[in-house]
């Protein structure tokens, strides 16, 4: 980012793009355009937020790689909701005889929304998985009470908690998106497996150990911003499936490198992953509704939704996780949960990471 002015090709400063993406999303302009140059801003927290430009093309290409790895084509018409940061240019152009797309700003009441889903009944429905437990919160209702197609999650990582919940209301499998800054990198198979986006990503792997990885991206089809070898922070664990895609594929995303939570054991460090740490409370007990997980130096906090047992199943699970590395440390319970300043939700952060 701070060579953004030099790397896209068109000059377009960093800080007129920033500003054009922040009234955007703000409603303070109609647009987040810069002549044909679509202006995005990813989700990150409000000082480091990434800014993306996308020319036409590129945009049209995004919408042909949307509609064929993961709408798929149907010769009937369909209605789409589509839950955003913002009414975005980028997004108004997936726009056909067979889709109709409605778009829901999420920074707008969700209640609202919720009457608008009841009563114009989608299809599909694009959302991030906070959103969509959300609106289960808000429907106060177990299932959905018309048949949607298809529930696409984007955005942030689906846990298998949440993929589990919204299945359970929707009555059907969730689709999965793997996106951020920089492009569509990834979409879930019939088989529910996610591959990677091979018809525009080169990944490389810099592997962490025999299945882990973190990768480095290149994307084929960009040149308003190139990405080129572009080191991600996320780790990723190597998957396989069967569905005849040649793309290879994630079994999972496991977090960003920055919420690996690190101790010090007699000079050796120890490490545990988002995934496990996630594993671990999850599979502690079944009334845990949702939970936040902090470490905070060498403490760790722990914030969980369910019955006084299920914290305690919680605590003690982490504990024998801990003490299986050697690693001895305080467990705090938290009265409330942990909440970005972005209102990203997150449930496993490392609070050392956080403030970088
Ligand atoms: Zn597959």
């Amino acid at each position: 980012m701070s060579q953004f002015d030099l790397i896209n090709i068109y000059g377009i400063r960093k800080d007129e793009a920033f500003q054009v993406g922040h009234d955007a999303e703000k409603d303070l302009r109609r647009n987040s355009m810069i002549g044909s140059i679509t202006v995005g801003l990813s989700s990150g927290s409000s000082g480091n937020r990434g800014i993306f430009l996308v020319s036409e093309k590129e945009r049209a290409q995004w919408v042909a790689s949307i509609l064929s790895r993961v709408i798929g084509l149907s010769l009937s018409q369909r209605t789409v909701a589509f839950f955003l940061r913002a009414n975005s240019e980028l997004y108004e152009s997936v726009r056909s005889k067979l889709l109709k797309f409605t778009y829901y700003n999420i920074f707008d009441p969700l209640e609202q929304h919720w009457k608008n889903l009841l009563t114009t009944k989608p299809d599909i429905i694009v959302a991030q998985p906070s959103v969509l437990i959300r609106l289960i919160e808000i429907s106060n209702i177990e299932a959905l009470p018309w048949k949607v197609e298809k529930i696409i999650s984007v955005a942030e990582v689906l846990t298998i908690e949440d993929s589990k919940r919204i299945e359970v209301w929707s009555g059907t499998t969730i689709d999965q998106v793997y996106q951020c800054t920089e492009g569509f990198l990834a979409h879930s198979c019939k088989n529910g497996k996610i591959h990677w986006n091979s018809d525009s990503i080169l990944v490389e792997k810099v592997w962490l150990n025999k299945m882990q990885y973190k990768p480095t991206i290149t994307d084929l089809k960009r040149s308003t911003q190139p990405i080129i070898r572009y080191e991600m922070n996320d780790i990723l664990t190597q998957g396989k499936c069967d569905c005849g895609l040649k793309s290879d594929v994630i079994h999972s995303i496991d977090g960003r490198s920055d919420d690996v939570f690190e101790w010090m054991n007699n000079e050796t460090k120890i490490v545990l992953f988002p995934d496990f740490i996630r594993r671990t409370i999850i599979f502690s007990h079944p009334g845990i509704v949702d939970y936040t997980i902090v470490k905070e130096l060498v403490y760790l906090k722990l914030w969980i939704d369910g019955p006084d047992e299920a914290f305690d199943a919680a605590k003690n699970g982490l504990k024998k996780l801990l003490e299986s590395k050697g690693i001895n440390t305080k467990i705090l319970k938290s009265a409330s949960p942990w909440r970005a300043d972005n209102g990203k939700k997150k449930r496993v952060i490392n609070l050392a990471a956080e403030s970088k």
